[in-house]
């Protein structure tokens, strides 16, 4: 059927001046990015007291619900869509995926199975292939939908218990670790704090692992691997949180693939350096591990919270997913939830199918070289400016420090005050570091400029408070 537009329908003209309330609040709230602070100030984070009131007893009227969502809630926003928000690894929102999500909130569809959703299902079906083909992942790769790596690393990290337990003869759906053959898992160093979530909640445990030294850059050393063998998983990372850094991939998964180890890859950030010719070098050999964990909401942009799981061997990946009940109707085309932890969930495959779409393997090539140009630029200027850059700057992270620790710390806080930029910080071999990540697609050069602007005032301010105290 073709859609007529039919305005008069009862369900259209109740919604249609509430969606256009919200479309000229989002306007507006667009239009204010480039000038609104990048972190809410002090009375904008009070206000929200007032939505802490009593459970109201009556319905509230939604046009007067949205005024107060936009009047308090906006103006205590973190404005992580700009070009000067550089805290953690929070990526921006591309325009395309944006939009079509907006669309894709009036379907509210539920893409559990095929049968709920067949667009979603098509939509999913095709980014499956789509990004099987931009990381040169194996035939068949099965993908999942999830929100944020932290779930598709434990998708990742299940598949993998699952099957090594089952070529051991062992079925752990069924029978749990209760008695199940000794399982070893090999971790680099600087693994990501999801990944010790991911091994607590999946019985493997946090501490029980076998921990491979990293070099000066948060790298695995190969020269330190244990011996695998058939029951190793082993966990490498593509961008490591702090530098950016990536493990060996071609070492380690030839050892792995020649024991019958399991390789899964958190890519969380860094897997997109797969998609241009100038990263791929650091992705290199990354195609050969069995599992891969990567986040659209980071580098590609996508709007949040959309985390991928990739598994080279399917039917491990949709054991360790699976759920059976009488009422659940299966389908010959793709059910969602055969790939995932969740039965319903929101239709992720809709913003990320029009992120891809809409940058192709060219729009995505330059975005991470953007990202990465810009990450060059802001280590270069502060360098400049006497700043120390601690790590090499392969990918999106910078980390900065200035010759003290304590002027460092207090730079940090000048920094995220000043409502220029938003940093973090974090501990780099035992020293506090202005922790910088370029994300978002927004960021110019021109928004470089004024964040080193910002970080030199930051730490004039600090100097003259610091010299002000030693004088007293
Ligand atoms: C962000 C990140 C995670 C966690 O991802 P979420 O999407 O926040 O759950 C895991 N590993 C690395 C390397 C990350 O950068």
């Amino acid at each position: 059927m073709t859609i007529r537009n039919n305005r008069a329908t009862s369900s259209a003209s109740a919604l249609e001046p509430l969606l256009q309330q919200a479309h000229d609040y989002a306007l507006e709230y667009i239009g204010s990015i480039d000038s609104r602070p990048v972190y809410p100030e002090a009375s904008d984070i009070a206000n929200l007291g007032l939505f802490d009131e009593p459970f109201p007893e009556s319905p509230c009227d939604a046009s007067e619900l949205l005024a107060l969502l936009h009047r308090n809630g906006s103006p205590a926003t973190v404005t992580q869509t700009g070009g000067r928000y550089f805290g953690f690894v929070n990526g921006a929102v591309h325009p395309a995926a944006l939009a079509a999500k907006w669309l894709a909130d009036v379907w509210d569809q539920n893409p559990a199975l095929y049968v709920m959703s067949p667009v979603v299902s098509q939509l999913e079906h095709v980014c499956e292939r789509w990004l099987n083909e931009l990381f040169e992942l194996p035939n068949n790769t099965a993908l999942g939908l999830v929100g944020g790596s932290s779930i598709s690393i434990l998708c990742g990290l299940a598949a993998a218990r699952n099957e090594l337990l089952r070529r051991l003869h062992w079925d752990v759906n069924a029978n749990g670790l209760f008695g199940a053959p000794q399982l070893r898992v090999v971790i680099g160093e600087q693994a990501h704090a999801t990944v010790f979530k991911a091994l607590s909640l999946l019985g493997l445990g946090r501490e029980r692992v076998e921990i491979v030294p990293t070099d000066e850059q948060g790298r695995m050393l190969i020269d330190e691997f244990p011996t695998l063998d058939h029951r190793c998983l082993v966990i490498a990372q593509a961008g490591n949180v702090n530098s950016g850094a990536f493990d060996p991939f071609n070492e380690i998964c030839d050892r792995a693939n020649s024991a019958n180890a399991w390789v899964h890859v958190d890519g969380a950030f860094g897997l997109w350096a797969g998609a241009s010719r100038s990263t791929y070098h650091l992705y290199s050999g990354a195609s050969k591990a069995d599992s891969w964990s990567v986040d659209a909401h980071k580098t590609l942009n996508a709007p949040y919270d959309c985390g991928i799981i990739l598994c080279r061997h399917r039917e491990a990946l949709v054991s360790a997913m699976q759920a059976t009940a009488s009422y659940i109707q299966w389908s010959e085309n793709r059910d969602g939830m055969l790939y995932t932890p969740d039965m319903s969930r929101r239709a992720r495959a809709v913003e990320l199918w029009a992120t891809l779409k809409s940058l192709g393997k060219n729009g995505i090539a330059s975005l991470v070289e953007q990202l990465c140009a810009r990450a060059n630029e802001f280590a270069d200027k502060l360098r400049d400016q006497g700043f120390q850059i601690l790590n090499d700057v392969v990918f999106n992270q910078v980390l900065v420090a200035c010759d003290r620790a304590r002027l460092t710390e207090s730079t940090l806080e000048n920094i995220q005050l000043s409502g220029e930029c938003w940093c973090g910080g974090t501990v780099w071999q035992e020293q506090p570091v202005i922790r910088i990540s370029v994300c978002s697609w927004r960021t110019t050069r021109g928004d470089v400029d004024r964040a080193v602007s910002a970080f030199v005032a930051a730490r004039s301010r600090a100097q003259s408070a610091q010299s002000r105290e030693n004088k007293t």
